[in-house]
């Protein structure tokens, strides 16, 4: 045991500083505070040294060691080493964010002491008796003390919601004194009925505990209603019979918690359950964090972030929704949690199950080649809520009028008539125009590589956001000679004034980032469209995500096309995902659905999938082009970013990157440095540089030390990069 301690700070260099320490007690994973220039700050100790690189002369003593608190397990750290060393992030910096913000405070953190009541001895002599006998809460909180010892505010109100009056008399009379309780008792509570599992099901839940404690990671494919939450819940039921036993539940979004909160609430009452996601304040983050760390929080279900909590025993992990983008964070470390999950689980050695309609093509080609167990549900759970019908528009021959096509219309128009809803569902997100031929759909293709080239309309170019290649416009279809080449996605924009003006007597809702902005925005939504206050939905992606709405029976879906031939090559895996979950908001009630689809390609394999909500299928063709075009998952990518206020420097530095790119030994394939698709975004000019490699392995060694090489290159300040491996927006 040396005298020196390396610590990890939040600063932006890929080391650890060192440190002398009077205290020798001071372990691995302890909060510290340390004199950094003329600050002093929060670091997190991470081993202990005899020796350091510095004389010791100059090392500076910790200034504080917090050492009441519980030192972040080594688990954790590993997992935070893991995740810095491949995503190529400074691993002080990367730990730090992953606390909760009081943790990087440099004050005392501790659970809240919590209070309780105990029989007095005065009230254990005199018995039970001495309660009148009409005194029924007095008798019933006398009973529940004397059987199970102290309790708690948690325990107390699932005995009786009026308990505070009637403790407050027993107090009075001297039977109850307050007391400090550990953690809250097991009461026997009896949680909501489970249903029977459909076979299905059963198979799901019946592998996964026979395979056993160790890891493994299981695929459960299912759309929308096929009972994947009720797997989980009884799958944690069996594994948290070990009272030692933790879960880990991730899902993608914050819209959707309250509702599995709910629903596991009412399974799990006797199971402490902590919920950890960006809207709860820091201090609830902070309990939350240090209960799921001391063991006493059984199930732990959040967002992204979340999935670092600390956990006494992990003994399942569950990452529901796992093809969703929002696992990705998209700046500072740019990890996926659901790998990162993957990861953790590996090195914890429990099993891990990622649920989905629709996978990401990574997850399904991995249950394909069998490294992923695969399970699946093929119906839906409850037998009565039939699927919508899915048709297309064809809009050669329907053409739509700003947007809109008649047969759209007039489905709209029979749901106003009946008191029914309908959503008009718009696909925005990650829009870059391709030149479309509209009688043939030839799309302009890269020449260089298998990308579609973009449609820069202001300088007239096209241009390839993969490989950098520029061309001219042709002014005919190559293919089929048509004149009439025109850029994808017009007018959707004002597709709510234009419903206004067709439907002046609906009642219109927007729903998008911008109109959900408001903290209870949607909770409101989602109560308005309960109501029946609404009669014509507008949203994008947002609307797609697990609102039940009982009335209503009509999804129309304009726009596709864009995301069909998008030069990003995951728009269509991300469009199929959608649509699938779009059309599951139609007629989950006992009323049948219709999605309807306005498309120039009726014929395209991806509505012919959506027709029999067959993902597989889609899987298969997606997956052939993909191994076609030598693109994720068959093979693996880093991005790297730059960018600065004028474009000089930007172009100087990604050249620099490839020239030192190409000094480094290893397969991997560097291309030119090209401009994305929002060339300038807050002022910054902004260009990006793509390396692709047959393996991980081979990208993570080449990312080493090509990324270690562009720490010491000069910069002057005025460049701002940042690497993201396995990128998922372009
Ligand atoms: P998913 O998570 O795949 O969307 P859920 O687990 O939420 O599906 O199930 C959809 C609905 O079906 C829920 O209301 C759920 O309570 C119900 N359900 C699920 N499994 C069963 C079952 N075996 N028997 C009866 N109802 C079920
Ligand atoms: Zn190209
Ligand atoms: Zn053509």
């Amino acid at each position: 045991m040396g005298s020196i301690l390396r610590v990890a700070l939040d600063v932006p260099l890929a080391t650890l500083f060192d440190y002398l320490d009077g205290v020798s007690t001071v372990q691995p994973g302890q909060r510290v505070l340390v004199p950094f220039g003329r600050r002093r700050v929060i670091g997190i100790v991470i081993t202990r040294a005899a020796t350091s690189e510095f004389p010791i002369t100059k090392l500076k003593p910790i200034a504080y060691a917090y050492e009441d608190e519980a030192p972040l397990p080594q688990a954790t750290l590993k997992l935070l080493a893991f995740c810095a060393d491949y995503y190529q992030y400074p691993f002080g910096q990367a730990l730090l964010a992953a606390l909760p913000s009081r943790l990087r405070e440099a004050q005392p953190a501790s659970l809240p002491r919590r209070m309780g009541y105990a029989l007095t001895s005065a009230a254990t002599e005199a018995g039970m008796d001495a309660i009148p006998s009409r005194a029924v809460l007095q008798r019933k909180i006398y009973q529940a003390l004397k059987e199970s010892g102290p309790l708690g505010a948690e325990n107390l109100v699932a005995i009786a919601s009026g308990w505070r009056a009637a403790m407050r008399q027993m107090q009075d009379k001297g039977w109850v004194s307050e007391v400090e309780i550990e953690k809250p008792a097991m009461l026997a509570v009896e949680p909501k009925a489970a249903p029977a599992l459909n076979p299905d099901q059963q198979l799901a839940v019946d592998s996964i505990l026979a395979a056993g404690p160790g890891f493994r990671v299981w695929l459960l494919h299912g759309i929308t209603g096929s009972g994947k939450t009720e797997v989980y819940m009884q799958l944690l039921q069996a594994m948290l019979a070990d009272p030692a036993a933790q879960a880990l539940v991730l899902v993608p979004e914050i819209n959707l918690t309250p509702q599995l909160e709910a629903r596991f609430r009412a399974r799990f009452p006797n199971h402490p359950i902590v919920m950890l996601h960006s809207q709860m304040n820091e201090s609830e983050r902070l309990h939350g964090w240090l209960r799921a760390q001391n063991g006493e929080a059984r199930i732990v279900i959040g967002t992204r972030l979340s999935g670092f909590t600390p956990m006494a025993r992990p003994a399942v992990i569950i990452v529901d929704e796992e093809h969703d983008s929002s696992y990705k964070q998209q700046d500072a470390m740019r990890y996926s949690a659901r790998d990162v999950a993957i990861m953790r689980a590996k090195m914890a050695d429990v099993p891990i199950v990622l649920g989905s309609a629709t996978p990401s093509l990574e997850t399904w080609h991995n249950a394909q080649a069998g490294r992923y167990k695969l399970l699946t549900l093929t119906a839906r759970a409850v037998e009565s809520a039939a699927l919508p019908r899915v048709r297309c528009i064809d809009t050669r021959i329907q053409r739509p009028q700003d947007g809109i096509s008649a047969p759209l219309i007039a489905a709209m128009r029979q749901r106003l008539e009946r008191g029914e809803q309908s959503l008009l569902f718009i696909n925005r997100r990650g829009y870059s125009p391709v030149l479309l031929c509209s009688a043939c759909a030839w799309v302009a293709p890269c020449t260089r590589c298998s990308s579609r080239l973009v449609v820069h309309l202001r300088e007239r170019k096209l241009r390839c956001h993969h490989c950098g290649h520029e061309q001219r416009p042709p002014l005919q279809c190559p293919s089929c000679g048509n004149p009439d080449l025109h850029p994808t996605g017009h007018g959707t924009q004002r597709l709510e004034e234009v419903l206004a003006g067709i439907f002046p007597e609906a009642r219109i809702l927007r729903v998008d980032r911008d109109s959900m902005r408001r903290k209870h925005a949607i909770k409101d939504m989602t109560a308005q469209v309960h109501a029946n206050e609404v009669d014509i939905l507008v949203g994008t992606q947002m609307l797609a995500k697990g609102h039940d709405f009982p009335n209503l029976t009509l999804v129309g879906v304009v726009d596709t096309d864009s995301a069909l031939f998008s030069p990003d090559f995951r728009a269509a895996e991300r469009l199929f995902a959608q649509l699938l979950q779009v059309a599951g908001r139609a007629g989950r009630a006992d009323k049948p659905g219709e999605v309807l689809i306005q498309t120039n390609f009726p014929d395209h394999v991806l509505f012919h999938a959506l027709q029999k909500q067959d993902y597989p299928e889609f899987a298969v063709s997606l997956l052939e082009e993909r191994k076609l075009a030598h693109f994720p998952p068959y093979c693996f990518e880093a991005l790297l970013r730059a960018e600065a206020t004028h474009f000089g420097p930007v172009q100087d530095f990604l050249e620099r990157a490839v020239r030192v790119a190409r000094t480094i030994e290893g397969k991997v394939t560097v291309y030119d440095p090209v401009r994305p698709q929002m060339e300038r975004l807050k002022g910054m000019e902004r260009a990006q540089l793509l390396i692709q490699a047959d393996s991980r392995q081979v990208l993570q060694q080449f990312l080493q030390a090509w990324v270690a090489e562009l720490r010491a290159l000069p910069q002057g300040g005025k460049v701002r990069w940042s690497v993201d491996v396995d990128p998922l927006e372009f």
